[in-house]
């Protein structure tokens, strides 16, 4: 073949000059990870080190969403985030894409901060050509699995604790799907609990290492093994099992909705590890032209990344062009009550599921 035949910019063709001299990559290789899409669910150490590692690897394009702000216990872990993060309340989002972006300024990044939910995951994935998995919760979780397969979309989930890790590939309509794993999982008791989990340092680059290299075999049209990969950095030791599909599985089965096509609804929720601190998710999401609705809160102060609100009793920050908001108080009396009025404030249609769930045991 000649080099005529392929569209890559000399720049790149330096860059990644290593990488096309490999058997199993090429310049052919390249071509396809650079016309290749990809989309990260989570902004954590998992999301973050597969989406650099996605870039690194030459993808052109990648959309990472996580509704979070960086906290001083991610920074251990987390490739994409520095210390001063923590000092702005920078959005992990917004972190991840940043880092991509001072590695690679030729890999195309689409941040949003946000949860990944029944009426927006179709959106997230529809146009990209695999999907990473670094979540924190199992209900996210499941409604990821329920686009990629409705979608079919070649879908990597992953997952870390303590120095243990677990990859499954699943391509839909061949192999298992997340809901075949998790079969006997009750959907009406899910929720979006996030608990405290013990981790390694090492665990969740390891997992995005197993992580993003089936991811490229994917991209590169290579065979994908019904396994199941089990990694355990303390020793170090990969193994790998086989998995089946659940002959009675309602989604990749039976293509049921369990989840998308149900309305999501504004909630509030406690957040696991953080003192006195309550996420809020709104059903829609709020900028600028919204300020006014809550002015009578208290005084706006609008930063780079967030609106910050301070009461007698509550502090608030609500992140910009995003439907999400944090609320601090040690008074829940307080806390439940701003988040009715910012509710009532900036939902026409209010439609509230009301409860705090306390997460802090
Ligand atoms: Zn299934």
């Amino acid at each position: 073949m000649t080099p005529e035949y392929f569209s890559i910019d000399p720049v790149l063709l330096e860059m990644f000059s290593r990488q096309i001299l490999m058997r199993e990559i090429g310049l052919e290789g390249l071509e396809k990870l650079r016309k290749s899409r990809v989309f990260v669910a989570g902004g954590g150490a998992l999301g973050s080190a597969s989406a650099i590692f996605m870039s690194r690897l030459g993808v052109g394009f990648i959309r990472i969403v996580d509704p979070d702000v960086v906290e001083l216990s991610n920074l251990p872990r987390t490739l994409a985030y520095k210390y001063e993060d923590v000092l702005r309340n920078t959005p992990k989002a917004y972190a991840v894409a940043r880092s991509i972006k001072e590695i690679s300024p030729f890999t195309e990044v689409d941040y949003k901060i946000d949860v990944i939910e029944t009426d927006n995951v179709l959106d997230f994935i529809k146009d990209v050509d695999l999907v990473l998995d670094g979540l924190d919760n199992l209900r996210s979780r499941f409604i990821l699995n329920e686009a990629a397969v409705q979608l079919r979309k070649p879908y990597i989930y992953g997952g870390v604790e303590e120095s243990y890790g677990v990859v499954m590939p699943i391509i839909p309509g061949e192999t298992a799907c997340l809901r075949c794993l998790y079969s006997s999982v009750d959907i009406e008791k899910i929720d979006e609990e996030r608990r405290v989990i013990p981790v390694s340092v090492l665990t969740p680059v390891a997992v995005a290492f197993v992580m993003t290299s089936l991811a490229l075999r994917i991209l590169l049209g290579r065979k994908i093994e019904k396994k199941i990969y089990y990694i355990d950095v303390s020793r170090p030791e990969i193994k790998t099992f086989d998995i089946e599909r659940n002959p009675q599985c309602p989604v990749c089965v039976k293509g049921l909705r369990e989840f998308i096509g149900v309305r999501s609804v504004s909630r509030i929720r406690a957040v696991s590890g953080a003192k006195d601190l309550y996420m809020i998710i709104l059903s829609k999401k709020f900028d600028d032209k919204d300020l006014d609705k809550i002015r009578s809160l208290g005084s706006v102060e609008k930063t780079e990344f967030e609106y910050k609100i301070e009461t007698e009793k509550v502090f608030i920050r609500l992140l910009r062009g995003s439907r999400i908001g944090f609320v601090r108080s040690r008074d829940i009396d307080s806390v439940r009550n701003i988040y009715e009025k910012i509710t009532r404030y900036l939902e026409d249609d209010k439609d509230t599921s009301g409860g705090i769930r306390d997460q802090q045991k």
